[in-house]
């Protein structure tokens, strides 16, 4: 059996366990290393290979945006890692990070729970990563922060230990500041300030592929005097070899960001108006494999073999083919044609997604980015509000 094969079969096997499910989002400001960091994990749960990680940009996978070199698109991809000696399945989706996107941001976080916020350690947190945390807190997903391209800070602005950490703590500071500030009325969120003692802050460099947080530090033994020593050096394989970046980054998945057992039941009454003591409501609380089928549709795409292809996440029952769907805002039902998940940007056919997970669906027509698509009539999910940058106005 091929080795995709296998993935696919794992992944497979792991969708029918939602503990062991992270549904996630990397967001960034652009060019703050989203896309190269992608890649990296990819890479380091054996879905590309690790060579050609940074290069391939397997996220890109429109012609338009490898002109560009920008994302355009919010692509999916699905892997395996292994965590505590449990295998976990993380679905991952691409949002993108240029300005003119945000919808899809907005969108892409409707289907996750967790969201890695990439900040440009030289950089520090810029407009975007103001609207992505928004974005996330918005929709009630966890963040967890990754403050990257610290490579730079090291070997080209050659900054000492004590520079280096007040510039790695300014960040964090700054961070925490937009989180507490769009977080403080809302009741059903405890705090989610990010924190390295915690572990829910990473460093490292998406271009090097080495990464560190408090976790792997302990694990590894590895600290920052000799980070530094050995990225001083160019040795940057060995960095990367004693303290792989993909590691660090899908130990954090595993470790911080919720499972949707735990997510659902926060995030439905968030975005769903629906009557909270129906069945349906109660089915998609309890991440209900046998309930009634609840997807939301995040985002459609143009496949040249299947047409369009629907994504988004299944929050209650089990997709099939041959299922018949009502399609929220139309008239009449849609059939599935297909269902699937997408592997490494392309979409790999399965016999059913049950609750929990990010599926690719073929056959409803009618669906749009944004419908509530169900086995029963029921109210649709709330609109999903496009957040636009803070404007910044000159001094
Ligand atoms: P995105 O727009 O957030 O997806 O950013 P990309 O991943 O495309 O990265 C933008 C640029 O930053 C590219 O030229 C990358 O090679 C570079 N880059 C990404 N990560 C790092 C890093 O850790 N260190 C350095 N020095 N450059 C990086």
């Amino acid at each position: 059996m091929g080795r995709r094969k296998k993935i696919v079969q794992e992944c497979e096997r792991l969708m029918d366990d939602p503990e062991n499910i992270r549904n996630i989002a990397i967001a960034a400001h652009v060019d703050h290393g989203k896309t190269t960091l992608t890649d990296n994990l990819l890479a380091g749960a054996g879905m590309i290979s690790d060579e050609t990680a940074g290069e391939q940009l397997a996220m890109d996978t429109e012609e338009d945006e490898q002109e560009r070199g920008i994302t355009i698109d919010a692509a999916n991809v699905s892997m395996t890692h292994e965590y505590e000696d449990q295998n976990h399945l993380i679905n991952l989706i691409d949002t993108p990070g240029h300005v003119d996107f945000g919808g899809d941001v907005t969108r892409a976080m409707r289907a996750v729970d967790g969201a890695l916020v990439v900040v440009d350690a030289v950089e520090g947190a810029m407009p975007q990563t103001e609207t992505v945390l928004r974005q996330a807190l918005r929709e009630g997903v966890k963040p967890t922060l990754f403050i990257n391209k610290v490579d730079r800070l090291i070997s080209e602005l050659q900054e000492g230990a004590e520079e280096m950490q007040e510039r790695l703590l300014s960040v964090i500071r700054d961070v925490n500041e937009l989180i507490r500030g769009m977080t403080e009325d809302m009741d059903d969120i405890e705090d989610w300030t990010v924190s390295v003692e915690e572990g829910t802050v990473g460093f490292g460099s998406a271009l090097y592929k080495w990464g560190v947080s408090m976790p792997s530090m302990q694990r590894t033994g590895m600290d920052f005097a000799e980070i530094m020593e050995l990225e001083r050096a160019d040795k940057r394989q060995e960095l990367h070899e004693r303290t792989p970046l993909s590691d660090v980054v899908l130990d954090m998945v595993c470790e911080h960001f919720p499972n949707p057992i735990d997510a659902q039941p926060r995030r439905i009454p968030r975005v769903w108006r629906g009557d909270d003591q129906s069945e349906i409501a109660e089915q998609m609380r309890l991440v209900d494999e046998d309930g009634e089928v609840v997807l939301m549709v995040t985002d459609i795409a143009m496949d040249p073999h299947a047409g369009e292809v629907a994504s988004g996440r299944v929050f209650s029952g089990t997709l099939e083919k041959g299922q018949e769907l009502y399609v929220s805002g139309t008239a009449g039902k849609n059939r599935v044609q297909s269902v699937g998940v997408y592997m490494g940007g392309e979409r790999e056919e399965v016999d059913e997604v049950p609750a929990g997970n990010i599926a690719a669906v073929t056959g409803l027509k009618d669906a749009i980015a944004g419908s509530t698509v169900s086995g029963v009539e029921m109210t649709p999910f709330e609109t999903i509000e496009h957040i636009s940058e803070p404007v910044i106005t000159k001094s």
